[in-house]
């Protein structure tokens, strides 16, 4: 037997008909690309949404084609985003940081028809137009006092084209299970692959997000997304945040330490979300500015492992809480949030730090277990590693375009990471499954050695890789940036280190480098390093050989 309930498909353009219609006056500010702070209300952004979806529409863009966006956070990125969800389309987001070559890889594989983009990024496309053979028409998010000249097939100012017709347009109805959004992985190896949300996945997720253990958005708050639309399904906040009806602040191109810092202190923003980088910038700004952040009370650090000096300077100094997150692309993205249950939310100091630590426990909707080599389950005890497993609604199943399902008999998704499990069911990464160090048959994790070398004050950045060893098989080399003007040595760097670790996961040597690569997601990226590595002698090595 049925229930009787309404039939109400999860569409994701009825996020922005709730905002418009509940939450209409609420505003929508952005540093635009051109330079002035911009506003505008979710009413408006509705509104114009509705002429992209009817220009679209004009243009011959149909149900399941991809449109691309190759654009910062701003408020007509958000409009593109809702006018394509609003006739079944595709919104594509592409990351600029990806080498040019890697851009043309993934619009073509998508077979993108029509690609919006910023002002920033029309030099990038012109070299590589000739190779975008599905591209019909280039739509720059400007208008015609901005627009620049350039080769750019058909290519149009934004409010030229939305201007060029009315907004009198319903959107189009489907089944729920039709593909919203696009985004690809950055793969650190071999191809980029598509992840494809459906208009379901996001509903749900967005759903799941807003929660109060999760990032706990209501109307009265103020959220800055720095993390840009083009990472990882913009960890779903131009859909959370208009769907909890909350002010939505959009940093445009600038992602300085001074920048956010104007816009977190200007518009008084209470959540903002990133990947640790941006926060080191921020942090360094207001230590030399001697800046205070009175608004602000909430920070969602995430995509890479949130160093334990971040936690407390932004507790500590600031009075701002830090959420830990962890997810992936392929989890639309979020997977874990680590607020605090009552079995923890007690604990003060270092415990209470040693928690956040972690990436926190999952929401309804991700459900998690962690395996050893053989796929059997290890214990939720704190210590155990094992691969950790995702399942859930907002999860992928396949990628684009690939025959191979990307989960198990079981329906479980390899998320690629080791973890431990605590009995509370606070998940813990310990690392990537590839970058963990095998050394005499145990693993170290590199993310730990990481966590505790950038909290010696002279380090602005390390990476942990293995390096072959004759005895051991792997042991770690730390890899360190230095601060500006510091100096160090590499026995001042380990004598920081000891004491705080078993003996045995100590590095066995330290190498200063002006730089360590990163991924277009701003990744560490372990593959490089290792290369660049490749054939070094540990002084352990020699001595054991
Ligand atoms: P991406 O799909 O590019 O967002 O990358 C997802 C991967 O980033 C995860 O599988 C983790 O390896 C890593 N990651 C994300 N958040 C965290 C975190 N809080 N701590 C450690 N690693 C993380």
């Amino acid at each position: 037997m049925l229930g009787l309930m309404q039939d109400w498909p999860l569409l994701s353009y009825k996020i922005i008909d709730h905002a418009a219609i509940h939450h209409g006056t609420r505003k929508v500010i952005s540093r635009s690309v051109e330079g002035p702070i911009h506003t505008t209300t979710y009413a408006d952004i509705r509104a114009r949404s509705l002429k992209v979806a009817k220009r679209l529409d004009q243009e011959g863009i149909r149900l399941g084609d991809r449109v691309a966006t190759l654009a910062w956070n701003t408020w007509r990125h958000l409009e593109a985003w809702y006018g394509i969800l609003g006739i079944g389309a595709v919104y594509h987001t592409v990351n600029p940081r990806l080498f040019p070559d890697q851009i043309a890889w993934i619009v073509n594989h998508a077979e993108d028809r029509i690609m919006i983009t910023d002002l920033t990024f029309v030099p990038i496309l012109e070299k590589i137009a000739s190779k975008l053979a599905t591209i019909e028409r280039y739509v720059i998010l400007t208008d015609g006092a901005h627009m620049p000249q350039t080769s750019l097939k058909n290519a149009i100012a934004y409010e030229d084209w939305i201007g060029s017709v009315d907004g009198d347009f319903e959107w189009r109805f489907f089944d729920e299970n039709t593909a919203a959004g696009m985004c690809y992985t950055s793969g650190t190896t071999g191809n980029p692959k598509g992840v494809l949300y459906s208009h379901r996945s996001n509903v749900l997720h967005s759903l799941v997000a807003s929660a109060p253990d999760m990032l706990g958005i209501s109307s009265r708050d103020v959220v800055l997304p720095v993390v840009p639309m083009f990472h990882a399904n913009g960890w779903s906040l131009a859909l959370t945040t208009p769907m909890m009806g909350a002010t939505m602040v959009m940093p445009g191109a600038k992602l300085d330490g001074a920048s956010i810092y104007e816009l977190l202190n200007d518009f008084k923003v209470t959540v903002t979300a990133a990947v640790p980088t941006v926060w080191l910038m921020l942090l360094q700004f207001l230590e030399s500015s001697g800046s205070k952040l009175p608004y602000l009370k909430k920070v969602v650090i995430g995509g890479s492992a949130c160093p334990r000096a971040m936690t407390q300077k932004f507790q500590d100094n600031y009075g701002v809480e830090v959420m830990h997150a962890w997810g992936m692309t392929e989890m639309s993205p979020l997977g874990t949030v680590c607020t605090l249950k009552p079995d923890y939310a007690d604990l003060s100091g270092e415990a209470r730090l040693d928690i956040q630590q972690k990436q926190g426990h999952a929401p309804f909707g991700v459900e998690m277990k962690i395996t050893d080599d053989h796929g059997r389950e290890v214990p939720w005890d704190g210590k155990t590693f094992g691969r950790l497993k995702v399942r859930g609604p907002s999860v992928a199943r396949a990628y684009f375009k690939e025959a191979e399902s990307a989960i198990d008999k079981d329906g479980f998704f390899d998320t690629g990471d080791v973890a431990t499990m605590d009995p509370h069911g606070y998940m813990q990464i310990t690392d990537r499954s590839k970058d963990v160090i095998k050394s005499g048959g145990e693993w170290i994790s590199s993310i730990d050695l990481e966590n505790l070398a950038v909290g010696h004050p002279k380090v602005a950045e390390a990476a942990v890789i293995g390096v072959p060893h004759p005895k051991w098989d792997e042991r770690p080399l730390l890899v360190v940036v230095l601060k500006k003007e510091q100096t160090a040595t590499k026995d001042e760097i380990l004598a920081f280190m000891q004491g705080k670790i078993a003996k045995w996961w100590m590095p066995d040597d330290v190498v200063f480098v002006d730089e360590i690569p990163h991924t277009a997601t701003g990744k560490i990226q372990k593959m490089t390093l290792r290369d660049q590595f490749k054939g070094y002698i540990l002084p352990t090595a020699e001595a054991a050989e």
